[in-house]
């Protein structure tokens, strides 16, 4: 049995068969999903989660970190056109 903190489901298990034969259970931190585009679901460029900075961590434009660029352009477009 792992010691508690490890007993969660935050953690990433993959087990391994080390030199002697045994196979032990090795635990990572689960990394965090790429933010993907609300419509089409290709992977948003421009915005890292971990980055300090806060214009690294976010797009500022209109649907930015929720829209793709292209997807934007095509919303925009239909928003002006009264769609
Ligand atoms: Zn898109």
């Amino acid at each position: 049995m792992p010691r508690p903190g490890l007993r969660v489901r935050a953690l990433r298990k993959i087990r391994k068969k080390i030199p002697g034969g045994a196979s032990i259970i090795f635990y990572f931190k689960k990394k965090p999903s790429p933010v993907k585009c609300a419509k089409c679901g290709k992977p948003l460029h421009g915005i890292n989660p971990k980055s300090k900075k806060k214009t690294d961590r976010k797009v500022f434009r209109i649907y930015g970190g929720y829209l793709c660029s292209a997807c934007a352009k095509e919303e925009i477009k239909a928003k002006a056109r009264g769609g």
